[in-house]
């Protein structure tokens, strides 16, 4: 039995004269990512990517997950491959579908028929699969209102396919259409998401993460790559820079007020991601913040954050609950790897009493204490590039 995937584009079909750009960075990426599932012909017609082993070696499996998780494809199924003939596609139904329909107590079959050419009518094609199914499962019975299956029969100028309800994909746009911005990354449950809620949008990644070595340790780092490996999947490889932030924090501490030391310490890591932002060619920041959840994410506080930045950024999180977020986590499967306790550059240092509401010219008096410039120098001498790969 020939099994193969059929790719339907989601919000992509929108995109005009782009149209043509992002189909085929999506074919490029589809081809690059089942590229460790098999060999497959990868083709595109009729508003729908064929994804069709060549071998006997393909491994179905691995190519399902491999597609669910790339941007750009809100829907796919895996289908039942017939000859466009009555009897073979009566033939395929009963049995590529056999597990389905053992299972199912009712069941109403739709069918498609883009092939105009194909003799039966769409009503007529249903009528006759569903009576081939009949014949070969007693128990079932047919539902047209609430069946608890549905069969569909698609006939396309290629061939004609047999198969259920599509599987869910990733949705979005396809990697790398979006533009390019950097994302701060933390080990907490929140930035990676979204990293990935950008990400689905087609935005390449920038990684940036700060450490405050030794109070923060390699393992912490690790746990960081770990994470940004989970949105890898979806978004493909990315370069992550590790800047180290403690001579910066050691600063804060000794020379301005404790209470405004988060803020400070925020303005610092926006300044030094500017800077290896506009080196890699980003139009934007990406940070993490859901509002109000910290001291440093009121609306004064994010303020102060964001006169220093010189690009837009982007807090995809800004209007989410923590529940809503912890519940993205869980489906990318970041929860369990950001809940691990290790410690993060912001908890080392934490003042007891942050304020909530600062101005910004009391932030900007404050760092009068400090050599900005060549702080974030120094820091940016720092970077170490760290490949993030998918596993
Ligand atoms: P998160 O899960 O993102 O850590 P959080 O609630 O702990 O969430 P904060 O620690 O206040 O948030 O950080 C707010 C944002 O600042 C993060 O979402 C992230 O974008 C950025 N950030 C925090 N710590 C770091 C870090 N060590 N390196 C890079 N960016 C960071
Ligand atoms: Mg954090």
């Amino acid at each position: 039995m020939k099994e193969l995937f059929l790719i339907k584009l989601g919000e992509m079909v929108l995109k005009g004269q782009n149209r043509a750009a992002f189909d085929s960075t999506l074919l490029k990426t589809i081809r690059r990512r089942l590229y460790s599932a098999g060999e497959f012909e990868v083709r595109y017609a009729q508003s729908t990517i064929y994804v069709i082993p060549k071998n006997e070696n393909c491994d179905m499996d691995r190519a399902q997950d491999k597609l669910s998780k790339i941007f750009g494809i809100v829907a796919f199924t895996r289908a039942g491959a017939a000859e466009k003939e009555l009897s073979s596609i009566c033939e395929t139904a009963v049995e590529y579908l056999a597990d389905q329909l053992a299972a199912a107590g009712s069941f109403k079959v739709e069918s498609k028929r883009a092939d105009k050419s194909f003799p039966l009518t769409s009503l007529e094609l249903s009528r006759e699969v569903g009576a081939a199914i009949l014949r070969k499962y007693h128990h079932l019975k047919v539902d047209v209102h609430n069946p608890e299956l549905t069969v569909r029969a698609e006939v396309r100028d290629f061939g004609a396919y047999l198969h259920t309800d599509p599987l869910p994909g990733a949705g979005g746009m396809p990697s790398g259409t979006g533009g390019k911005a950097a994302i701060l990354i933390s080990g907490g449950i929140d930035s990676p998401i979204a990293a990935w809620m950008m990400a689905r949008r087609g935005v390449e990644l920038v990684p940036v993460h700060f450490a405050s070595p030794p109070y923060t340790s390699e393992r912490a780092e690790q746990k960081v790559v770990e994470l940004l490996e989970k949105v890898a999947a979806y978004c493909g490889p990315m370069k992550m820079r590790t800047v180290s932030i403690t001579h910066i924090q050691e600063e804060i501490l000794q020379k301005c007020p404790e209470e405004l030391f988060t803020v400070i310490m925020r303005r610092f890591m926006v300044r030094i991601s500017n800077r290896i932002a506009q080196s890699e060619d980003c139009g934007a920041l990406i940070t993490g913040e859901s509002l109000g959840q910290v001291a440093s994410q009121t609306m004064q506080a994010i303020r102060c954050t964001d006169a220093v930045a010189e690009l837009p950024v982007f807090r995809p999180l800004i209007g989410t609950d923590k529940a809503e977020i912890v519940a993205a986590a869980h489906r990318i499967g970041t929860y369990e790897i950001s809940i691990e306790p290790y410690e993060d550059c912001c908890t080392v240092f934490t003042p007891r009493h942050p304020r909530t509401k600062p101005p910004v010219f009391v932030i900007e008096k404050a760092e009068t204490a400090l050599d900005v410039d060549t702080l974030v120098a120094e820091a940016l001498e720092s970077v170490k590039i760290t490949p993030i790969r998918i596993r």
